[in-house]
């Protein structure tokens, strides 16, 4: 293996950059078949499956084998629930029962010691189920067709591990050998509250770990991504009063039905009137995503009846915020309150609502992430990309990510980078094209290259 003074010169580390990126071209094949075979493991999170049982511990062998013969030293651990829960319970990332037998985390790091701190390769290996119809191919069986591997999973996220390991492959036999100070990681659960990654950032605290900067390899169409949104669900529910709905009624002070429905449309309309504020609202907004923060009415539900006004509505509301509306605990709490005060202000200029006002119930706090665009990882990332002949671009993504476990809890600098366009995830016929998994495997080699070898990331 080369030592670190052969890369001492930009020059010569700029070369070998361009090496490995040809060996990912001369592995192509191979890293497309690393993708097929991720994708041919069910890992649907169990608490999505519907009882079909989880591939996961087979998708996390495989990872741990491929490493293994790579020369790493691997981990595998099942994450213990219960003492995550007596350090974490009601922080971000923490769902309170799951549980993970037979589910493990894997943690693998690069032979040797380095007395720089190292760089984290990091995704999730659980996917949602494929029960859409209309699917061209079978999900699970890794199709490829005209230059694009269809299957669930294929964009969020084993794409982005694909390109990992085949990234680390390629610096192996390219000649370089394998540097230390990489780490890897694949947790189970992201898809379900994300309590892998609490568990994976747990460990590297516990263990003091040298991880100096991490790469979350979520699917930005390879932009280099340095903030992910928070998302809040919510339930607002109203009560109406049922009565005959062919019947006249009286007014409801003299006993007449109420229709919920009817009221929760007006919420609805409400909501609406809210949105086009906060399109407006400079607060609502951030140069990287491509829209304001909204409220979405996700799902509805009332009434019981043909022959009744509903007595209760209820609908599934999600929120996206940004990170500069984090609360003190680095969650949505300012913008639930917000919406809150909101509709029940609203609620007030209806008679019937001013006395039984809606009700919220609040399920979800996926919390959001930001790292600033020129903080010295999120440069090196742009300087990678541009290494290996790709256009670096700046996006921030829209739907919540893990990295603010990482970012945020342990405090490393984390960027979210991978390949395929995020709003294909969880889609019927999700693909992923095979250039795009190759470029990602380029540019992983040299933003690792850079990192390891690179100057400083204090700057
Ligand atoms: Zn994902």
């Amino acid at each position: 293996m080369l030592t670190a003074s052969v890369f001492s010169s930009p020059l010569n580390l700029h070369k070998l950059i361009g090496r490995v990126a040809e060996e990912v071209d001369r592995k192509r094949r191979d890293i497309v078949q690393i993708l097929k075979d991720l994708i041919r493991f069910r890992s649907i999170n169990p608490y999505l499956a519907g009882g079909e049982k989880s591939e996961e511990l087979d998708c996390q062998h495989y990872i741990a084998e491929f490493l293994q013969c790579l020369g790493w030293e691997v981990e595998l651990w099942e994450p213990d629930s219960k003492s995550l829960g007596e350090k974490y319970a009601g922080t971000p990332g923490y769902v309170p029962g799951h549980a993970f037998d037979q589910r493990p985390n894997l943690l693998a790091k690069s032979p040797g010691t380095t007395s720089r701190p190292g760089i984290l390769l990091t995704g999730h290996i659980d996917v949602v189920p494929a029960t859409e119809e209309g699917w061209d191919y079978p999900p699970f069986e890794a199709v490829e067709q005209q230059g694009k591997i269809y299957g669930r999973g294929a964009v969020d996220m084993k794409g982005g591990i694909a390109a990992m390991l085949g990234a680390l492959a390629a610096i192996k036999s390219s000649g370089i050998g394998m540097p230390p100070g990489i780490w890897f990681s694949t947790v189970v659960d992201e898809e379900a509250g994300g309590m892998g990654t609490l568990a994976l950032v747990d460990h590297v605290i516990d263990q003091q770990l040298p991880i100096g900067a991490a790469i979350l390899g979520e699917p930005t169409g390879l932009a280099v991504a340095p903030l992910s949104r928070g998302i809040l669900w919510g339930e607002i529910v109203i009560k109406g009063r049922s009565g005959h709905i062919e019947v006249k009624q009286p007014h409801w002070r003299n006993g007449g039905a109420v229709d919920a429905i009817q009221k929760m449309l007006k919420v609805c309309k409400a909501i609406e009137w809210l949105n086009d504020e906060w399109s407006k609202a400079p607060g609502k907004s951030h140069p990287l995503l491509p829209r304001p923060c909204r409220i979405e009415v996700a799902q509805i539900a009332g009434g019981h009846s043909p022959t009744s006004f509903a007595e209760e509505c209820r609908i599934t509301i999600n929120v996206q915020y940004l990170p500069s509306e984090r609360d003190e605990a680095g969650g949505g709490g300012k913008v639930r309150r917000e919406i809150e005060s909101f509709i029940r202000g609203f609620a007030k200029l209806d008679s019937w609502l001013k006395e039984t006002p809606p009700v919220f119930d609040w399920l979800i706090d996926a919390d959001s992430y930001e790292i600033d665009p020129s903080h010295p990882f999120v440069k090196l990332c742009m300087q990678g990309m541009g290494l290996v002949g790709l256009s670096a671009h700046l996006r921030g993504v829209e739907t919540h990510t893990d990295a603010g476990r990482l970012g945020c809890d342990a405090d490393i600098p984390t960027v979210i980078l991978g390949p395929g366009e995020t709003r294909l995830a969880h889609q019927v016929n999700e693909r992923l094209a095979t250039t795009q998994l190759c470029n990602a495997a380029k540019a992983y080699a040299a933003i690792i290259l850079l990192s390891l070898y690179g100057p400083s990331l204090r700057g």
